[in-house]
């Protein structure tokens, strides 16, 4: 499993498992698979629902606390400095954890303008030792920038939508300038029309490998961090098997080709729902 090094020298792997849409009494057993097939890197969400089924599956494995990764997010409704620290302590809760991995804010609901507010709670819960690194998801490079001008801290990860149709080429440069790791969500493009591409077939049957593992090579040859979901026990352990083949630069460039510019999700710089 490859890894990647936060800005302020936290390693995760550069493959987790994500946990969007599972519901948590199904959690448990996807997570079980994910772990038995390898996974260290588990990406929940106070929203998704099912932080109790993914502790509850960590605390069954045995798996020592120091060899996996948790990331979950604060929502939307929460972007004020106490309810913040409220809002982290009841996630801590449902996942039985004493430490976090990583803490994100969700979106930055720009509308609203409190994500400032809800930054400095999250410097508060890392300088108290209770979260070892903090970013943002869905963050756009102005939301980053008044981030920057307003608390002088620079997120460690922004999570954000990517696929080789949406591939967020100037924010990932944005991130590079800034030490900033990318992290793709829905990476699969949601297993929709992306992974039916005939050129993906094309490219897949030369490795010997899937459209799914090939689309996943490419984020990790492009220096992403990934978090593809499935509940599906031969497609989560299909989805690891990808650390054993390298795609050529002809075939990094083929990929790059399928962008389209369409997003799956919301845009986040008028997203704003509240749950
Ligand atoms: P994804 O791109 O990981 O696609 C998942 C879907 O693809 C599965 O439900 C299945 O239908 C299909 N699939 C999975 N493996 C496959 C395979 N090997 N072959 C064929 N089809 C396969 O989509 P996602 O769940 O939207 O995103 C992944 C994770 O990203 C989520 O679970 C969540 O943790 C995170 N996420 C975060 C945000 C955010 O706002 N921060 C938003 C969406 C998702």
């Amino acid at each position: 499993m490859d890894t990647i090094t936060l800005n302020n020298g936290v390693v995760m792997p550069q493959l987790g498992f994500g946990v969007w849409q599972i519901p948590d009494d199904e959690a448990e057993k996807a997570v079980a698979t994910a772990l038995e097939a390898g996974y260290r890197s588990i990406d929940t969400a106070k929203l998704y629902y099912n932080e109790e089924g993914v502790g509850r599956a960590l605390r069954v494995s045995g798996i020592p606390r120091d060899e996996f990764f948790v990331t979950t997010k604060l929502w939307n409704d929460e972007h004020e400095y106490d309810k913040a620290l409220r809002a982290f302590d009841a996630s801590m809760e449902r996942l039985g954890l004493d430490v976090l991995d990583l803490y994100l804010i969700h979106w930055p609901v720009p509308s609203r303008g409190r994500y400032a507010e809800a930054w400095k709670a999250l410097e508060k819960l890392y300088a108290d030792g209770r979260v070892r690194a903090i970013g943002v998801s869905n963050f756009t490079i102005e939301t980053l920038r008044r981030l920057f001008d307003e608390t002088g801290v620079v997120p460690a990860l922004n999570q954000v939508e990517l696929h080789p149709q949406f591939p967020q080429r100037e924010l990932r440069a944005f991130h590079a300038e800034h030490g900033i790791v990318t992290e793709a969500w829905s990476p699969l493009g949601q297993g929709r029309g992306l992974l039916d591409l005939p050129e993906l077939a094309d490219i897949a049957a030369k490795y010997g490998k899937s459209p799914a593992q090939v689309v996943l090579r490419w984020h990790l040859q492009i220096g992403n961090v990934v978090i593809p979901k499935s509940v599906t026990p031969s497609r989560i352990a299909e989805n690891i098997d990808v650390f054993d083949f390298e795609l050529s630069a002809a075939d990094m460039a083929a990929v790059d080709a399928l962008g389209n510019g369409r997003r799956l999700g919301p845009d986040p710089a008028v997203f704003d729902w509240m749950g």
